[in-house]
């Protein structure tokens, strides 16, 4: 019981290696991403905790320590990993969070699974977050915990320490009432989030939807409502809103509702970006590429980011402009996420059998129009494509935020290349000067591909000038700072606030 701030996060903050049968704990190899963001959060404070779950055979004799101590570059602070069984694993990650909670937070009904899901174990897995937390947090410490598949926690916090404050982000969308109550345990997620004193989005729409959906079943007053900033309600947008509500009431409580969306690093993009090791990769896609231009996509295998659709207009874009064979080339990198659904599997089966399709009708010896990757590609690498890229084509039917078309702006140095965004993608509400494009009409795909390649260069840097501004003002740094802030409050002392990060 001695921690300011507890991050409950279902992954572990480093990467764990084997060395000579023994058990090394290496910080990520990079530091983009949301990991080393959260870690940095130690530095700000005297001492740290972190709960996140590890599989065990046996979970009553775990075969590794429970409670580690780390001291690395962020701080010092203390890592419980909660044993759970493969079953437990499964059935509270694989099944609850990615087949019935997945694609209601996205939107798609018609893919929720609800036969499968073990509820009792869901609660069970969730309790015992809470009570590791519970364990962990020093008398009113901050415990800020993330994302759905831990709805619960914040419910069963509030029972075991009423003291401590507690803030939940979501790094998903939050659908409104008509879907999210699709879910049959949804009045009891709700009366747990909020028992939270912050609850967090990424951007103003999540929150409001998040409003409609606590106000179809329980008895929350608005308390207060403000006007969404200019920087977050772009008009290419399908996801802005003009006002936001930012308080709600319930059983005698406030709840602060947050909307910030959360940004990349540019500072260490940039870096990267302008390396010598860079450079020379860029040269050599080029020389491989030649007069063609590059057009890049970047996402996970899953349906939420309409990599079938972005092929399917791709293949008329060559049917329709034969100008453009021979001179231009996809590179599609959509890469397995860390689970072995067959919804997933069927969409990788979809999309080799359309650049297999694509190459086959239009290809050559000498010209592929689609390079489909399935494999990860190192970030310093894929830094490089970015650069060489004429156009980012990023296209999801439904995402959260949406890093990668951040990160494509963020590395473009030299003001140049074409960002294509779809309008239902979290960021496209700050990015108000890339190309707009809805991934659920043909004519829209089909027509901004087009217009991002013949865009003459002056308004390509024009765009991708205020693009990055965008970007950097809605940085990573940003979102740390107003997750310090939603902490403040009346226990604004508990964690001193500093603007360094990471
Ligand atoms: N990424 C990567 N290599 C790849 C594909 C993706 O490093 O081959 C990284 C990418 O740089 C980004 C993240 O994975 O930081 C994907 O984040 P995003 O928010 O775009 O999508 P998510 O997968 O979180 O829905």
């Amino acid at each position: 019981m001695s921690s300011n701030l507890v991050i409950v996060y279902h992954r572990q903050p480093y990467e764990e290696v084997e060395v000579d049968g023994k058990i090394e704990y290496r910080e990520n190899k990079s530091p983009n991403g949301i990991v080393p963001t959260l870690k940095s959060f130690f530095g700000r404070v005297d001492k740290g905790a972190w709960i996140a779950w590890k599989q065990a055979d046996d979970p009553a004799n775990p075969d590794f320590e429970q409670v580690i101590e780390i001291d690395d570059q962020h701080g010092a602070y203390t890592v419980s990993r909660l044993p759970l069984t493969a079953e437990q694993v499964q059935s509270f990650y694989h099944v609850s969070s990615k087949e019935a909670f997945w694609p209601i937070l996205h939107g798609f009904k018609e893919r929720y699974n609800y036969d499968p899901v073990d509820w009792p174990t869901f609660r069970e897995v969730n309790w015992a977050f809470a009570e590791a937390a519970a364990a962990e947090a020093a008398p009113g410490a901050v415990i800020w915990v993330h994302d759905y598949n831990l709805w619960l926690v914040p419910g069963y916090l509030r029972t075991l320490r009423p003291d401590v404050k507690i803030s939940f982000f979501h790094h998903t969308p939050f659908p409104n009432a008509d879907i999210f109550n699709v879910l049959p345990w949804r009045k009891e997620i709700l009366e747990s989030l909020l028992c939270c004193d912050v609850v967090g989005f990424h951007i103003p729409r999540y929150a409001n939807n998040f409003v409609s959906a606590a106000r179809s079943l329980l008895d929350v007053e608005t308390l207060q409502r403000e006007k969404v900033k200019p920087e977050m309600k772009a008009e290419t947008s399908a996801l802005s809103e003009q006002s936001v509500v930012t308080e709600l009431g319930y059983e005698g409580r406030k709840i602060r509702l947050q909307s910030s969306p959360v940004g990349v690093d540019v500072d260490y993009i940039e870096t990267l970006s302008q390396s010598d090791a860079t450079a020379a990769k860029v040269e050599q896609i080029k020389q491989e590429i030649g007069d063609a231009q590059l057009i890049l996509s970047v996402g996970r295998t899953d349906y939420t980011k309409g990599g079938i659709e972005q092929l399917a207009s791709y293949e008329r874009l060559l049917e329709n402009r034969p100008d453009l064979r021979g001179k231009v080339r996809l590179m599609h990198v959509s890469v397995a996420a860390n689970s072995n659904m067959t919804a997933y599997e069927e969409i990788q089966q979809d999309l080799e059998q359309m650049a297999g399709r694509i190459n086959g009708r239009y290809g050559s010896f000498d010209w592929q129009p689609i390079a489909l990757i399935s494999r990860p590609v190192p970030f310093d690498q894929l830094v490089a494509y970015y650069r060489a890229a004429d156009v980012a084509w990023i296209t999801p039917l439904a995402d959260g935020m949406n890093l990668v078309c951040k990160e494509y702006c963020a590395a473009r140095t030299d003001e140049d290349g074409v960002l294509v965004l779809s309008e239902f993608a979290g960021a496209a509400v700050e990015l108000a000067t890339a190309v707009p494009t809805n991934p659920f009409s043909h004519k829209s795909m089909d027509g901004a591909i087009e217009y991002a390649l013949d865009l003459p260069k002056d308004e390509r840097r024009g765009r991708m000038r205020l693009n990055r501004e965008m970007v950097r003002k809605l940085d990573i740094r940003n979102w740390a700072e107003d997750q310090m802030q939603a902490f403040g409050g009346d226990q604004g002392a508990v964690i001193a606030f500093s603007r360094e990060v990471a």
